[in-house]
């Protein structure tokens, strides 16, 4: 007799249910031939770190775009390094980036039809899995204490054996039934480990939807599956939950590649048809020129939080991770003239295996086409609640005079090619701030980056001069009259006759029009003048050109 039967009742008769009846729970999904049903599944550990965001896009993207369901699973077994509030952090960055799950835990309560979405809510559910394990002879107790796993992992070591709980170092896969009962009522503190059958000198095989067919030694490792906590561990609440959840496709880092011997052994002991797997590349960074994984303690933009705090709009970040996701989407942006990542078609198969290079300059260059594409009030709106949350003293200009933030946004913004100043929110104010008075006066006062060509008596003369300039004309009228101050003040009308001779003038017309800017702006390089000079009005420019002079 091998008392399992008896076993699985003793250490677990609080559960009822099967897993026939678990089936019945959570029949097969009816979807569409074709329809991926996938999951993001992080633990409620801190912040979003890039890497999930752009696993959650993957994720999200490959259900959708199949017509199938995209989960959000909350993985909260390792009740240590969980944070209080993170669940809700997590769901709303990526509320934020407008990845909302169809079906998971949200912490409201949960919606969809396979749940619960949050582990440490199913503990009944993987103990119903692992009574019939125990009842099948394919999971049993181990009473190891801390010290005892550390001793046979000495023994190993200086024997140079593989380390894990397998084979002779296995030392409670053999009890007898009444060695373990008796342990059990004596109270020693057990966790279950799942009995493999699996050799390690044999190879086991799995398709990967990116890399291909993947070949990896067989599981033989009696991994634990249940935790003295009662909470199961990643490898059983993987296998459990994408069964369950009818997982077809987990998009996953590429970092449990090593463990998915032991989840297709567990797979196979269950009699369950494993899941699809999908391993994602990490995203990387170079390091005094060596490739590593972007990470949490040395790189800020590992965390999502970064990219928001500098106010880059969430569109240009995931546009950035698509191209990073699929490298002909960035050909396909050029070609549509869009970044509509649901008009996108994405391909699972076509990701790369390697790790990408986080490359900010690309980022920003998205960040940049993204921003000048948005509509006027939209950038606006934005603008304005990122400056609420991140720059009061730039909020409260706003708040004083929105329309003349519109009016300063909106320069170059109707052009066939709009301008492209800005990456992320937190560019604006520093670029904008000349066209105010006080901002202006402190650069005027510090002294104006004038180029040294001039006397400052030719300057004072020149400035005096555009005092008469014209305002509320188009910009040839006013473009007419700084020639004119130009040809009265020896600057070259035609490019032509400067280069043919450029000792006999005291510069080019944009030498004469940069004196006007350096005056007005306060530095050599500002957005179009004629615009700036309309917005500042004639008050103001006068009020600019009189102190310029000093
Ligand atoms: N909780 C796991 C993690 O955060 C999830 C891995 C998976 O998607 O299966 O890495």
């Amino acid at each position: 007799m091998d008392h399992n039967e008896e076993l699985a009742e003793l250490l677990f008769p609080e559960i009822k249910e099967t897993i026939a009846d678990l089936e019945q729970r959570f029949p097969l999904r009816n979807l569409p031939e074709g329809a991926q049903v996938t999951r993001f599944a992080p633990s409620p550990t801190g912040f979003l770190h890039t890497g999930s965001l752009f696993t959650a896009m993957v994720s999200s993207t490959y259900a959708k775009q199949s017509g199938g369901v995209y989960c959000f699973r909350l993985e909260d077994t390792d009740t240590k390094r969980t944070i209080e509030g993170s669940d809700r952090d997590l769901i709303d960055q990526l509320a934020y980036f407008g990845i909302v799950a169809d079906e998971g835990y949200f912490p409201e309560g949960d919606r969809g039809a396979y749940g619960p979405y949050r582990q440490s809510d199913r503990a009944s559910i993987y103990k119903t899995v692992i009574k019939e394990l125990i009842r099948q002879g394919r999971a049993y107790p181990d009473f190891c204490t801390p010290e005892d796993l550390d001793a046979i992992r000495k023994i190993q070591e200086e024997r140079k054996d593989l380390p894990g709980y397998y084979g002779v170092y296995a030392r409670d896969r053999n009890l007898s039934y009444e060695e373990r009962v008796e342990r059990i009522q004596k109270g020693t503190p057990w966790v279950i480990r799942f009995k493999s059958f699996g050799d390690h000198e044999k190879k086991t095989k799995f398709t990967d939807l990116i890399r291909g067919e993947i070949e990896l030694q067989e599981n033989d490792t009696d991994v634990v599956i249940l935790k003295s906590d009662g909470l199961p561990t990643y490898h059983f609440a993987h296998v459990v939950d994408d069964h369950f959840m009818r997982t077809t496709c987990v998009t996953r880092g590429e970092e449990w590649i090593p463990s998915t011997p032991i989840h297709l052994d567990l797979f196979r002991a269950l009699g369950w048809k494993p899941t699809k797997y999908a391993h994602l590349p990490s995203i990387m960074k170079l390091d005094n020129g060596n490739k590593r994984k972007l990470s949490k303690r040395k790189d800020p933009e590992a965390a999502v939080s970064y990219f928001l705090d500098a106010g880059y709009p969430p569109e240009a970040l995931k546009v950035y991770l698509m191209s990073i996701a699929n490298s002909s989407f960035e050909e396909w942006t050029i070609a549509n003239k869009s970044f509509d990542l649901n008009a996108f078609k994405f391909s699972i198969k076509k990701m790369s295996a390697d790790g990408a290079l986080f490359d900010m300059d690309k980022l920003n260059y998205f960040a940049r086409e993204i921003i000048a594409k948005m509509p006027l009030e939209e950038e606006f709106a934005l603008v304005r609640e990122y400056a609420q949350a991140h720059e009061p003293a730039f909020f409260a200009r706003i708040e004083e005079n929105p329309n003349y933030v519109k009016k300063i946004l909106n320069i170059g913004k109707q052009d066939k090619n709009p301008r492209k100043d800005y990456a992320k929110y937190s560019d604006i104010y520093p670029l904008i701030s000349f066209f105010y008075a006080d901002e202006y006066d402190k650069v005027a006062e510090a002294g104006l980056p004038w180029n040294g060509k001039l006397s400052h008596e030719e300057i004072v003369a020149i400035l005096e001069a555009f005092k008469s300039m014209p305002f509320g004309t188009d910009e040839n009228t006013w473009f007419s009259f700084i020639k004119e101050v130009g040809a009265a003040h020896r600057f070259a009308i035609s490019n032509k006759d400067y280069k043919a001779n450029p000792e006999a003038y005291a510069g080019s017309l944009s030498d004469c029009a940069e004196l006007l800017r350096i005056a007005v702006v306060g530095r050599a390089q500002s957005p179009n003048l004629h615009e700036v000079l309309e917005i500042l009005g004639q008050a103001e420019v006068l009020r600019r050109l009189e102190k310029a002079k000093r």
